[in-house]
């Protein structure tokens, strides 16, 4: 099969990583018979530098054109000074609205051979640990309706959380469909012991379970999920929350697993289209130095494969390719412990292609 990828290096470690990950893609697709065609396209501070914006129009058409997309990181140090609406990072707010990203896949998973860059006491990540966040991502409080107004207390300002049924329908048919492929369980998030939002989130929540009869439902409220996800972490298999909650908990959850530089990510649309990254930015102190960790760029190829391609036996041959440089000792700067042997970007690469 031929797949068209438009590929997004961006900025800082972006094009390093992302370059190792055309390689990994390539190797997979001789070893399978597909090919993969990249059309790359500019977002974030190069793009301002370029076109004068950070998400030109020629970007998005590609995008569109395209049947995944691959993004580095965006974002850096030369571009902070300016105003909020003008920098690199609105590339992504303008990728997920024109492209219709809704639904946000992060999964946290410890690689045993990192099992000690843990946060948590041994006993409690013992045995592995394996969930996914599902976090909507066009709707809720970050969309809603926003402004000032006056008050007895003062100028007062305010952010609307809003869920439409068939926003929740939606992004719980994603969670569902996941469960579906793991371990059959789902964690609904909310606050429906306080947010009227949340009473609609669970109703309609617990409508879409009706189609799942073999997922195993629970609701948690926010305050106690957080906990829960440092105390006993092993209970969650999908986890699916709105937008606020969900960028706070796959945060949380992706921090137990030890380093930003293994951590990949997905944003669906309907269908199977989908833009797919690495977790981390830019990283502009390590830029340019070949020490940058390409494995969580690596890792979100293998998700588009498995998600937008349908191609699981191939996601599984760069995940256990991944697993297997680990396994043999290699370490990139951000994961090695002292005394390691440490590889750099290009020859962690080169492993992970040698593995395939
Ligand atoms: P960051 O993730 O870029 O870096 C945080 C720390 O982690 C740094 O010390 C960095 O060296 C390290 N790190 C990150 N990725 C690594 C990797 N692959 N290998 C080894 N070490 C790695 O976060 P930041 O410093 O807060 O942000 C830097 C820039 O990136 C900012 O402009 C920010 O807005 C942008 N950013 C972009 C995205 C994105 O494109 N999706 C996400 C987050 C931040």
């Amino acid at each position: 099969m031929n797949y068209r990828i438009a590929v997004i290096p961006g900025d800082g470690i972006g094009p390093e990583v992302v370059e190792q990950t055309l390689r990994v893609l390539d190797a997979v697709g001789g070893k399978y018979g597909h090919s993969f065609e990249y059309v790359k396209a500019l977002a974030g501070g190069c793009a301002i530098d370029e076109k004068g914006e950070c998400l030109p129009q020629e970007t998005i058409d590609i995008c569109k054109g395209s049947d995944a997309v691959l993004l580095g990181a965006v974002g850096g140090w030369k571009w902070d000074t300016l105003p909020g609406d003008q920098r690199p990072e609105r590339a992504l707010l303008g990728l997920r609205k024109e492209l219709g990203l809704f639904a946000n896949l992060r999964p946290a998973l410890l690689f045993d051979e990192l099992a000690d860059a843990c946060p948590l006491k041994p006993e409690i990540v013992e045995g592995g640990l394996d969930i996914v966040v599902v976090r909507e991502l066009t709707g809720g409080i970050y969309f809603g309706e926003k402004g000032t107004t006056d008050t007895d207390l003062g100028p007062a300002a305010y952010d609307v959380e809003q869920y439409a049924e068939g926003e929740v329908r939606r992004i719980a048919k994603v969670a569902f469909d996941m469960a579906m492929k793991r371990g059959k369980k789902l964690t609904s998030v909310d606050k429906a012991n306080v947010l009227e939002s949340s009473r609609l989130w669970r109703r309609v929540v617990a409508e879409v379970a009706e189609d799942y009869p073999e997922v195993e439902v629970n609701n948690f409220y926010i305050d106690n999920a957080a906990m829960q996800l440092v105390r006993n972490p092993k209970q969650f298999d999908v986890i699916v929350t709105s937008n606020i909650f969900g960028d706070i908990l796959s945060d949380e959850a992706s921090m137990i697993t030890g380093s930003i530089g293994m951590l990949p990510s997905a944003s669906l649309a309907e269908g199977n289209f989908g833009m797919y990254e690495p977790v981390h930015g830019s990283a502009p102190d390590i830029a340019g130095q070949n020490i940058a960790n390409p494995m969580a760029t690596i890792l979100s190829a293998a998700m588009m494969l498995r998600y937008t391609f349908g191609l699981g036996e191939e996601a599984d041959c760069i995940e256990n390719a991944v697993r297997k440089v680990l396994a043999d000792g290699c370490r990139t700067a951000d994961i090695a412990r002292e005394g390691e042997k440490v590889s750099g970007t290009r020859e962690t690469g080169d492993l992970i292609v040698q593995a395939i």
